[in-house]
């Protein structure tokens, strides 16, 4: 399926410090990518360009959006036929054609068996997270338990930057500079045990229990305060958390007996990551509202979007029915459902079904699995994890320098032609679905060699 990339445009630019100086840089050490600037000028299949004209193996598929792999021609040429066609349209009390099209399709393709019937569009992954949580708090209130206002995330989860995602966020970091968040929110243990779990090959045996310190939440609490428990099935961002066996089964166990929605935020796991559709499928268990972004355009232009489970939208429309009002939810953004964004969607969902490239990653999962564990005999390595095409590789820190080693790392695979992705000393990787058995030897291979540069 590699090798269909539309054309290539050379860039002018020459990464001078006047030149780097205005653009500050969100999730970046900026003084030091300043001094040493890493820029990405093109990018084809499972290959960027550097500026100095290198060719960088993809081993994290962008941050890990760029699923079906990069300039796919499909995907390019509906975009460039949608602005000629049409650029923008208003968003409220207006749409497009693309916009029901794009949403019937992902409902189509929505796990649960026909669980979900409606998709609210943002334009991130933040903005989904923030308009579920939002769509939760509301829906509650269309019910008559306006009371249950207290929102769950969980420790080490990552739910984009917008208030609503930090404050169920557990990055400490992320949130420490920032004031007193939302008020009402608690946090659920993160599930990584590494004593018990170190080097578990896909999910880990031992964790399940952790799911019932929200029975211990709702006791303190009362579970009529509460309005949703919000989790990555697989935590991302925090160094690729496989959930323990049976833990997700029982968080919406307990969510059931209490009338407490549980979100997924799928925003990683979405689209073929985990070798299925969603790790809805994957783990057969099925949320109240899924968030996802990244991977529905292939990364190419900004979309995010809430699945809904059946009901919550009926919810809404029969109280602003019996209330007389007109607009169910006040919510909503300027480029909610974009059509470049919906003209991306269809075609990547496209892209994605015709060459059927969620099976092909659970086709190369069991060999995904093997090539990383291979790292396990490293040094350096204190864990590996994996599921799907996903993996993580834990490093040991140094002592005085915790992030030192795991930056080193990134910086000489950059160096030598690898793009990785680093948490501290944690190192995920998530390959373009595309990738090859080949490709993933050489990423392992590369992977060993970055580590063995770095002290
Ligand atoms: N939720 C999860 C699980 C994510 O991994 C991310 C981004 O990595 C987000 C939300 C935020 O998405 P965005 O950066 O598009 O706002």
């Amino acid at each position: 399926v590699q090798g269909d990339t539309a054309g290539q445009f050379d860039v002018q630019f020459e990464a001078t410090p006047n030149n780097l100086e205005s653009f500050w840089m969100p999730f970046t050490w900026n003084r030091a990518f300043k001094r040493k600037p890493k820029v990405i000028t093109g990018a084809k299949d499972m290959h960027y360009t550097s500026d100095d004209g290198r060719q960088i193996l993809d081993g994290t598929a962008g941050l890990w959006c760029v699923n079906a792999g990069h300039g796919r021609k499909k995907i390019v040429e509906a975009v460039q036929q949608q602005v000629a066609r049409l650029d923008y349209a208003p968003a409220f009390q207006l749409s497009h054609p693309l916009a029901f099209q794009l949403a019937n399709r992902l409902i189509g393709m929505a796990p649960g068996d026909g669980a979900f019937d409606h998709v609210f569009f943002a334009n991130s992954g933040s903005e989904a997270v923030d308009s579920a949580l939002k769509i939760a708090l509301a829906y509650h209130r269309a019910r008559g338990e306006g009371q249950r206002t207290r929102l769950i995330g969980r420790e080490r989860g990552y739910h984009g930057v917008g208030f609503g995602g930090i404050s169920v966020g557990g990055i400490v970091a992320n949130r420490r500079k920032f004031g007193q968040l939302l008020a009402g929110v608690d946090h659920l243990p993160h599930t990584h045990l590494p004593e018990q779990n170190r080097f578990a090959k896909g999910q880990p045996e031992h964790g399940a229990h952790l799911a019932d310190e929200l029975e211990r939440i709702c006791t303190l609490h009362g579970p009529e305060t509460i309005a949703a428990v919000i989790v990555e099935p697989l935590a991302g961002s925090t160094g690729v958390l496989v959930p323990p066996k049976g833990y997700l089964q029982r968080l919406r166990e307990i969510c059931d007996k209490y009338g407490i929605l549980l979100i997924f935020d799928e925003v990683i796991t979405g689209f073929g990551r985990l070798g299925t559709g969603f790790a809805t499928d994957c783990f057969g268990v099925t949320p109240d509202l899924i968030t996802v972004a990244k991977g529905i355009t292939n990364g190419t232009v900004p979309m995010g979007a809430v699945f809904c489970r059946k009901g919550i939208y009926d919810t809404f429309m029969a109280e602003a029915e019996q209330a007389g009002g007109t607009i169910e939810l006040f919510h909503g953004y300027t480029y909610s459902a974009h059509p470049l964004a919906c003209a991306a969607g269809l075609a990547t969902l496209e892209v994605y079904k015709e060459e059927g490239l969620f099976e092909h990653a659970a086709e190369l999962a069991p060999k995904w699995q093997e090539a990383v564990h291979s790292l396990a005999d490293h040094p350096h390595v204190i864990d590996v994890r994996n599921l799907g095409l996903v993996a993580g590789i834990e490093l040991e820190p140094r002592t005085r320098a915790p992030g030192a080693r795991g930056y080193e790392v990134f910086t000489n695979a950059w160096e030598d032609g690898l793009l990785t992705r680093i948490t501290g000393d944690i190192l995920a990787l998530s390959p373009p679905l595309i990738v090859t058995e080949q490709q993933i030897d050489q990423m392992v291979e590369m992977t060993r060699k970055a580590l063995d540069a770095t002290p």
